[in-house]
């Protein structure tokens, strides 16, 4: 245990301690692991769920193989297009993937992914998603969005040198020179943004030789290159690719890095006149969350599907027949193998299981999968029993982030809530664990080893320092591990699986297509965000709609 690690442990003691006086100590924290079945995935991984004979054979026009976020778009956009006779075969007990909500002592929180941010225009699908879910609406000629969803103010506090402050950019006892840097990675991102279009989803724009070059070279790389040296701006970059890519500046491409700010509103710093990244406004830095994340968003895009959802059925082969396509399922609950007969398959598949999955995979997919490193990530969702009492600065956030931890810190699943009554919540701990400064381990042995205790402690040493008072609160830690999180964007990546490997034209203009498999998924971005699996989906959907139509 490292010092700051042992005094966080300590000061949470303490503060247990004075909290309770003469009292009786607190029950201990119940917990475990929870989310994902690592037993189930594993097994398909083994070829123990495969099986030459199948216990039925079913038809269906379109099989769509994965209920993550990539797969659900990809069945709405079906539904849209008037194909009804699909089905979706998702391998847990419920769709929604690396976007799934849960509950921890009846209060919801996010078991993943937790916002989305406003999007732009190239995202119009993901518009057009919340336009017809009713958060986004038009209102004397501008679109406004759904206030209760739209992050409520404070959205960002960073706990640096002793107390809270606003937004997650270090400012308080910087000095000059920090600020110069801030503004001078401020206007560099700026003139990027001019020089080349950054766009979110990326299959909407072509690779340019300007985006290829910034994929050639890590961040870390760039960021020497341009003489960004400032210790709190680096922290602060390799904090933000840490929270979007898994892992830190020195294992992301240039382009990824900066794709972060470019892509969306930049990145200002303290004391310019357009605002700054630690005064978020609402049309520009605007985020939409809930209290059990992005969760809310699958459970509607799963809701109008009804039987066509066939949840707990692990997807053990893909093969492209004569005529059609063949897809085997092990359904979880009757233990025996049903055989798909399509005419079309769309592959919502993480790449390194489709990988293992299609039978003969297709140039395009084993070049994808060959690249693809993941990062492993750990979610934990820590229920209070009372509100936590705070440290001087800046008020209690949506996010919570702590400087210079492993962890990112927390966001309270409390904090959308309507009703001021200070009470206990649910704070989900979110620890990426790919490559970066603070882990050179292997991630995701980790993840498989270590007890939930062990992450338990690493949890309370971090978020005691600023609260003291947080174990004596605690009741539950509900834990959920995901050991192929997410795609790292590393350099070279957008080289070998950018949009160029998706159809420019026809039906399929967009998608990722060989022969009668689309494949739909964030891995074929490089890097795992809502809009890019959602708009993959689509596309993917909608190739396969004109082409059956
Ligand atoms: C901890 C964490 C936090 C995140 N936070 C955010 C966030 O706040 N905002 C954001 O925009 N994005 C976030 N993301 C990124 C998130 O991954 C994407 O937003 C999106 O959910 C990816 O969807 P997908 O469909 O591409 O992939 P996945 O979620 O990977 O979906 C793939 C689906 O396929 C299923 N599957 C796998 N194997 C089989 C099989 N053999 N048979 C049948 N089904 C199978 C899986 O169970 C899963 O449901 C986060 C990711 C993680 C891990």
């Amino acid at each position: 245990m490292q010092r700051r690690e042992f005094l966080g442990v300590a000061a949470g003691a303490a503060g247990a301690l004075a909290l309770a006086g003469c009292e009786s100590p607190p029950p201990p924290i119940e917990g475990g692991f929870t989310g994902i079945d690592v037993a189930r995935g594993h097994a398909m991984r083994d070829g123990a769920l495969k099986s030459s004979q199948p216990a039925t054979v079913k038809r269906t026009r379109v099989v769509i193989a994965g209920g993550g976020v990539a797969g659900l778009g990809a069945a709405r956009a079906l539904r849209l297009a008037g194909i009804d006779d699909f089905t979706l075969l998702e391998l847990e007990d419920a769709a929604g993937g690396n976007a799934r909500g849960g509950s921890v002592n009846g209060i919801a929180c996010p078991l993943g992914a937790h916002y989305l941010p406003v999007p732009g225009d190239d995202a119009r699908e993901v518009q057009d998603l919340l336009e017809e879910l009713g958060l986004r609406r038009r209102v004397a000629g501008r679109w406004e969005y759904d206030e209760v969803t739209l992050c409520h103010s404070p959205q960002e506090r960073l706990f640096f040198r002793g107390e809270w402050q606003d937004g997650l950019l270090p400012v308080h006892g910087v000095g000059e020179p920090t600020l110069a840097q801030y503004r001078q990675f401020a206007q560099r991102i700026d003139a990027l943004q001019h020089a080349a279009h950054f766009a979110i989803p990326t299959l909407k724009v072509a690779v340019t030789p300007e985006l290829l070059a910034l994929d050639a070279l890590t961040f870390a790389g760039w960021l020497d290159s341009e003489g960004f040296s400032d210790a709190q701006l680096r922290w602060y970059l390799d904090y933000c690719c840490r929270d979007d890519y898994g892992a830190g500046i020195a294992q992301v491409s240039a382009w990824a890095g900066i794709h972060y700010f470019a892509s969306r509103h930049g990145f200002h710093a303290p004391g310019d006149p357009t605002g700054s990244v630690n005064d978020a406004s609402p049309e520009r830095d605007g985020i939409l969350t809930w209290p059990e994340g992005n969760g809310w968003l699958t459970k509607q895009l799963a809701r109008p599907l009804g039987e066509r959802l066939r949840t707990g059925q692990v997807v053990t082969r893909i093969a492209e027949v004569r005529g059609g396509v063949e897809v085997d399922a092990w359904d979880a609950a009757t233990k025996s193998l049903v055989r798909w007969q399509a005419e079309r398959c769309i592959v919502a598949l993480p790449v390194f299981i489709a990988a293992r999955v299609v039978e003969n995979p297709p140039e395009v997919l084993k070049t994808a999968a060959a690249h693809v490193r993941y990062a492993p990530w750990l979610v934990a969702n820590v229920h209070l029993r009372g509100p936590l009492a705070d440290r001087a600065g800046a008020a209690p956030s949506w996010d919570n982030v702590i400087y210079g931890t492993r962890g990112l810190g927390y966001v309270d699943a409390r904090h959308q809530s309507l009703d001021p009554t200070p009470r206990g919540t649910v704070l989900s701990w979110y620890r990426p664990l790919g490559p970066s400064g603070y882990d050179t381990a292997d991630g995701r042995k980790l993840l498989l080893e270590r007890p939930w205790t062990g992450w338990r402690d690493e949890l309370l040493a971090e978020l005691s320092v600023p609260h003291p008072d947080l174990p004596s609160l605690a009741t539950r830690i509900d834990i959920t591990r995901y050991g192929h999180a997410m795609s790292i964007p590393r350099p070279g990546l957008l080289a070998q699986i950018g949009p160029q490997r998706t159809a420019p034209d026809g039906a399929h203009r967009g998608s990722v297509v060989a022969g009668r498999l689309s494949f739909a998924h964030a891995d074929w971005s490089g890097y795992s965000i809502f809009e890019e699996a959602f708009t993959r989906g689509h596309v993917a959907g909608t190739g396969v709609a004109g082409v059956a139509a």
